[in-house]
């Protein structure tokens, strides 16, 4: 957990199962006995491969899927209880910004109703100070009220779609943004702008789930690194040591398969990796044991 940081999410044991087959009549285990936590101010990155549960996280996390074990709580307070007794506290609170900004827009109304529709939990809110509200949002995302308020969707960039639901986030004032694969749409260009953004976010206390399937973005962000394989964490820690010293082999290879921006491409070096098949990083289940205060590996404690 970050120093000075209070939790604020926590889950403890959390497992999700999907019925699958056509009569649903097979179980996967998206999500497999998962810990962590996320502090006030703090980035935790999540890590992993397509297919690996990071999204069921991120859902369960914003109370849309419940878990099938195991506890979420918010501020000690279980999630999918909150979400359903009480969501517009809980939606004040924690907000989701999810891969595709198109996806969270209707085409046929403006993009700018994303904002009004949080006005409600602005009850009484003048005209003019609600417009100022909007106005100072907009101008934290480094958004041009004039080049997006009343646009239709299409008339705007993914940059700014994404933009414009950070705004809203901020717009609440929320406590806890999970941000799944936000960047992975955006040009080159945008995705600084957007993970400073975030840095932005941090600054004023605000606790980030960051979800990605690219490392380096982790890196640059995050105070925390959970990786996530076959729906299990097999190392979590403060991102530096994870980084720095990976403990474990499928972190290993995930890091040698990461492109250094400064090298060039060598077949002899860089072979391609099929991530995540076979290979040594079986060691996937076994349970994680502590190698400092703040680095935890699935490893075998023996080897
Ligand atoms: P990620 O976000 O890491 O790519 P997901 O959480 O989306 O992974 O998916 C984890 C696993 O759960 C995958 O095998 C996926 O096919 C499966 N899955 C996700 N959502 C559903 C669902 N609604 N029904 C059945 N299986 C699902
Ligand atoms: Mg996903």
């Amino acid at each position: 957990m970050l120093e000075g940081g209070r939790l604020m999410l926590a889950l403890e044991g959390v497992s999700k199962d999907y019925k699958v087959g056509t009569f649903g009549g097979k179980r996967l285990r998206a999500v497999n006995e998962v810990s962590f936590g996320v502090a006030t101010g703090e980035v935790v990155s999540l890590i992993g491969e397509s297919g690996s549960g990071k999204s069921t996280i991120g859902r369960m996390v914003l109370g849309l899927s419940r878990a099938t074990a195991g506890t979420i709580s918010f501020d000690g307070r279980d999630v999918a209880q909150l979400a359903k007794t009480g969501p517009r506290t809980y939606y004040a609170d924690v907000q989701g910004v999810f891969q595709d900004p198109f996806s969270s827009y209707n085409p046929i109304f403006k993009a700018d109703r994303v904002l009004t529709l949080v006005k409600g939990f602005f009850p009484g809110i003048g005209r003019s100070d609600w417009d100022e509200k909007v106005e100072a949002a907009l101008q934290a995302v480094r958004l041009e009220p004039g080049a997006c308020l009343g646009k239709y969707p299409h008339q705007l960039s993914g940059g700014q779609l994404q933009r414009m639901l950070i705004a809203r986030a901020l717009l609440l004032d929320i406590k806890l943004l999970v941000a799944d694969e936000i960047i992975s749409m955006l040009d080159a260009s945008t995705r600084i702008d957007v993970l400073n953004l975030l840095g932005d976010l941090k600054e004023r206390g605000v606790g980030i789930l960051f979800i990605t399937h690219d490392l380096s973005l982790g890196n640059y962000i995050s105070d925390t690194t959970l990786i996530l394989r076959r729906g299990r964490i097999v190392e979590m820690g403060a991102t530096e040591e994870v980084y720095g010293k990976p403990a474990h082999p499928y972190t290993q290879m995930l890091l040698t398969s990461v492109p250094h921006l400064t090298e060039r491409w060598d077949p002899g070096t860089h072979a391609p990796v099929m991530a995540g098949e076979g290979t040594e990083a079986e060691d996937g289940d076994a349970p994680l044991i502590r190698l400092t205060d703040d680095h935890f590996a699935a490893i075998r404690g023996d080897t």
